[in-house]
């Protein structure tokens, strides 16, 4: 039968064969991964290293790998190069496949924008004097005093200020 099979380019054995190699893999390699995963009812958390941003690393097959892309890889045939594994969960650490799509760096950069990750709010900091500003002004759902005019009053998105509110940013200390 295998020999009715159409002849592959050599680029195309060559990918074939790294497909095979990281499908299957060694089977250990490849349940080893899975082993560093915990399963929570939404998100599988990649357990093993993670980077600043919350990304899982993993060394696989003789290369570091973004612990999703690997994930990708290894229920998808591949990904191409040229494009990215995007989460649709928000969850960087999240290896679950059903959580994650194929995206460009522009879909990539559009994606964080929507979530609210943009590069430049990451550095954005308040001073506790701003946070003291911004609960005295803040009033929950006003066009001039709610979350997202303060955001914007303060350069920062809206979810700084409701850290600020619940208190998960500059507490009180009183
Ligand atoms: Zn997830």
């Amino acid at each position: 039968m295998s020999r009715l099979k159409p002849a592959l380019t050599p680029a195309a054995e060559r990918n074939r064969r790294y497909r095979d190699k990281l499908r299957g893999g060694p089977p250990r390699a490849t349940n080893r991964f899975w082993e560093r995963v915990q399963k929570t009812e939404t998100c599988w958390l990649w357990m093993g290293s993670r980077t600043r941003q919350g990304y899982g690393m993993v060394w696989f097959h003789g290369q570091h790998w973004r612990a999703h892309r690997l994930a990708w890889h290894l229920v998808n045939s591949g990904v191409p190069a040229v494009l990215d594994v995007l989460h649709r969960c928000d969850n960087p650490a999240c290896v679950r496949p059903d959580h994650l799509f194929l995206g460009s760096d522009a879909e990539n950069a559009a994606d964080r924008e929507r979530k609210g990750r943009g590069k430049h709010e990451l550095h954005v900091k308040i001073t506790p004097a701003d946070a003291a500003l911004i609960r005295r002004l803040y009033r929950r759902g006003s066009a001039d005093c709610g979350g997202p005019a303060l955001a914007r009053l303060f350069g920062v998105h809206h979810r700084t200020i409701y850290n600020v509110i619940n208190g998960t940013a500059w507490a009180c200390r009183a």
